[in-house]
């Protein structure tokens, strides 16, 4: 299964467990593991709180000023910090289900991470039961 999302700045960080549950839930797993699978360069997903904006408005910063757009890269496109963000953040997450609800804590979401936006980006789901 796969969904499309739209992006809405060239950081941007957006709440996916609703698409994700949603698919688990058209499944018959009740016991398995979800893969969250995404397939661009300058695009990540992550798990992490979803309580806090702050925690995104910080994990944004922390990541321009380790990363800085600018910084003479090579990588002619010129979104070479995205690349590199991307790696950082990884491709794909996997994540427990049991009795068919993706086993998250309390302040756990999944989160669509643009670091080339705005773009319309696909997100792979895969459920092993
Ligand atoms: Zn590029």
């Amino acid at each position: 299964m796969e969904f499309n999302i739209k992006t809405n700045s060239r950081t941007d960080f957006i709440d996916i467990t609703d698409q994700v549950q949603n698919f688990v839930s058209s499944t018959s797993v009740e016991d398995g593991i979800c893969l969250v699978f995404v397939t661009h360069t300058t695009a990540a997903v992550t798990i992490n709180e979803n309580a806090d904006p702050a925690v995104r408005t910080d994990l944004k910063a922390i990541f321009d000023r380790i990363i800085p757009w600018e910084n003479n890269y090579h990588h002619m496109e010129g979104n070479s910090a995205a690349h590199m963000k991307t790696t950082i953040t990884g491709s794909s997450e996997m994540i427990p289900i049991e009795n068919g609800r993706l086993v998250l804590g309390t302040w756990q979401s999944v989160f669509f991470c643009e670091y080339d936006g705005p773009r319309r980006r696909k997100v792979v789901v895969k459920v092993i039961g």
